[in-house]
């Protein structure tokens, strides 16, 4: 804890690398104090004043130099090389006569180091210099991240987003009217301000897209700055996350710095959750981030309300942001961008189609209606896939068969080529899809399916099932919602009712089923037993919903009952529906083992034909 209050006091300066040069600083004076002396010095070695006695007598010595209290003498060794020696200094009288005597030179022997100033270059600029270089380096390295170089740390944070040959524009977001709708307002805010200020209307400060992933909140914010003449700068949240504390807040406060410096300008904050977590007084806080999100509140707050910067953020976890966030003020506006209806996935087909080239008439409608559920990423990528499965066969522009079959391959994986289903298998499987699609049609009357294959998916899905949803809808009856689960229970019911026996190929289905028996009771308040009661919470809308119990263990045991319960019966309508229909089971299971896929057409055309068996 004790980082927290000494840090961010001084705003702005680049701590790290300060602490760097300090140490590399101490580092050279370290070496000059106790490792340099020992190298460039002479070795100096010390002997006893007998033996430099005994060293005069034989004439090895050549010079000497007496101080205070020792003696250094110089040795020439038959080489010719020097040897320098020291001794302790004794009073001795008869020194100075016996060394005349044997000629020996007195002065100074050990030679001071020659030239001051190489030997200070030597002995502080090579290291500093060393220092210097590893500093820049790793300065670069922190640097590039954000897009500055070399000594500018903490400059240049945002990078500034360059329209490029591929600029977005909001013709390119198909569908999310809304959002693009509260987006036009924030561009037009910033390219005629007047007009607003005319009247009194403030500009909002911050703007939160919302959504699951792939959904184009990134892509929407590129294309808001297409739009907007204006600079943009965008960095991603996960960027404020830095190797060194107290980065974040410098890089939060160098962003808008340099935001405030061109206004009007756009700052856009992608993936926003990462760095606006709710602070909370758990164990794992997080003080890097805490730091950097305090700043962040703290320069939303400093910008006047004329500024001209306005903040763009996109999150797929609203609820884990820091209520302070999202108080007025702050990002006060927030856009739901949401999974594409049956008009969008067609707009993002057509959107994404420009960029290829299609046959002519493909039907946008059959592929909407197809991909219920699918994000707009999704799309892009279904129609990518098309693309290259036409040229892998040959075709010289995408077709709806390409297209299809690519719907197919991103929902339910590749076609696996050679995996062998044994006849008696492949009869399993037939009757199981049919099982589902005629419950299905029983008990709406319409074709609940575009089209069922029996061939097997590497994701091992041994059939796949293109549902069709005529009509969307946000609100699902309590009898549409057991309806749902009766359908899911039709593939094991078929089993069941045919064979007499069950395989694992339901493993998936069981998963689905319970998962909506324990919605029904835990969040949608629809069993007998505990009716309004919210049981479950859900912690994690966009990111497929995690959910947490809230209920006494006693409680818990009671909606396992009542789960179980509403499974059963779901499961007892699926097999009365079937037994009833055994006959058009046999046909059309027969017809689907034959054929290895059946469309909605058909299926229907053969639902509505005479009984060729009697049950
Ligand atoms: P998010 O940021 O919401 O996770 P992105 O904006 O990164 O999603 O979207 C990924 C890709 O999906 C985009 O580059 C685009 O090709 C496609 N996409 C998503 N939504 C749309 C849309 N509404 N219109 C057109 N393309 C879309
Ligand atoms: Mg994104
Ligand atoms: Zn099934």
């Amino acid at each position: 804890m004790f980082k927290k209050n000494n840090r961010d006091k001084k705003p702005g300066t680049p701590r790290p690398i300060l602490y760097f040069y300090g140490i590399a600083f101490l580092a050279v004076l370290l070496l000059n104090w106790l490792v340099f002396p020992y190298l460039t010095k002479p070795k100096v070695v010390e002997v006893g004043y007998s033996d430099f006695l005994d060293k005069i007598e034989s004439n090895e010595v050549t010079a000497v130099e007496m101080d205070l209290n020792e003696i250094s003498f110089v040795v020439k060794d038959p080489k010719g090389e020097d040897t320098y020696y020291k001794t302790g200094y004794v009073d001795d009288p008869e020194l100075v006569s016996l060394l005349r005597a044997h000629n020996v030179d007195f002065g100074a022997v050990i030679p001071s180091q020659p030239n001051y100033l190489l030997n200070l270059l030597l002995s502080y600029g090579i290291p500093i210099l060393i220092f210097w270089l590893i500093g820049r380096r790793m300065s670069k390295m922190l640097g590039d991240r954000m897009g500055s170089g070399g000594l500018s740390f903490g400059k240049n944070t945002g990078k500034i987003y360059v329209p490029t040959g591929d600029k977005k524009t909001f013709k390119d977001v198909a569908g999310q009217e809304e959002a693009k709708e509260a987006l036009t307002e924030v561009v037009d805010y910033l390219s005629r301000p007047e007009r607003y200020s005319e009247i009194g209307a403030k500009c909002p400060r911050g703007v939160l897209l919302v959504g699951p992933p792939g959904t184009g909140k990134t892509l929407m914010a590129k294309a808001a700055a297409g739009e907007a003449d204006v600079p943009f700068f965008t960095i991603a949240g996960s960027e404020f996350v830095e190797m060194f504390v107290g980065r974040g807040a410098a890089r939060v406060r160098d962003l808008f710095g340099e935001a405030k410096k061109k206004a009007p300008c756009i700052v856009f904050i992608d993936e926003i959750d990462t760095i606006g977590k709710k602070r909370d007084s758990g164990l794992n806080t997080n003080d890097e981030r805490e730091q950097t999100l305090n700043q962040l509140l703290a320069e939303m707050d400093g910008f006047e309300g004329d500024s001209g910067v306005i903040l763009l953020a996109a999150t797929n976890r609203p609820e884990v942001l820091d209520p302070a966030l999202l108080r007025p003020g702050r990002f006060d506006r927030q856009i739901p961008v949401e999974l594409p209806d049956l008009q969008g996935r067609i707009a993002i087909f057509q959107v994404h189609a420009e960029n290829y080239k299609m046959s002519r008439g493909i039907n946008y409608d059959i592929l909407g209606r197809a991909t219920a559920g699918a994000s707009g990423a999704e799309i892009a990528n279904v129609v990518n896939e098309a693309s290259l499965r036409a040229v892998r066969m040959g075709h010289p522009r995408v077709t709806q068969e390409d297209l299809e079959e690519s719907i197919e391959v991103v929902i339910a994986g590749h076609q696996k080529k050679n995996a062998i289903l044994s006849p008696e298998e492949k009869k399993v499987v037939a009757y199981h899809e049919i099982g589902h699609a005629l419950v299905a049609a029983k008990q709406t009357d319409t074709a609940p399916i575009h089209k069922i294959t029996i061939i097997p998916r590497t994701s091992g899905a041994l059939g796949y099932t293109m549902q069709v949803e005529e009509n969307e809808k946000s609100l699902m009856t309590k009898t549409e919602t057991f309806n749902r689960m009766v359908t899911i229970c039709g593939g094991r019911a078929a089993e069941e009712v045919i064979f007499e026996e069950i395989t694992t190929g339901a493993a998936n289905d069981i998963e689905q089923v319970t998962k909506i028996a324990r919605a029904m009771v835990t969040r949608f308040g629809m069993s007998g037993e505990f009716g309004m009661m919210a049981l479950e919470t859900q912690n994690n809308i966009y990111l497929g919903g995690d959910s947490s119990l809230a209920c006494s263990p006693k409680t818990s045991e009671l909606i396992d009952i009542e789960v179980k319960e509403l499974i059963q019966s779901a499961y007892q309508r699926a097999v009365q529906i079937l037994t009833d229909n055994k006959a058009k089971l046999h046909e059309l299971a027969e017809f689907l083992y034959n054929e290895e896929t059946i469309t909605g057409e058909q299926f229907m055309g053969l639902l509505n034909s005479e009984n060729k068996y009697t049950a």
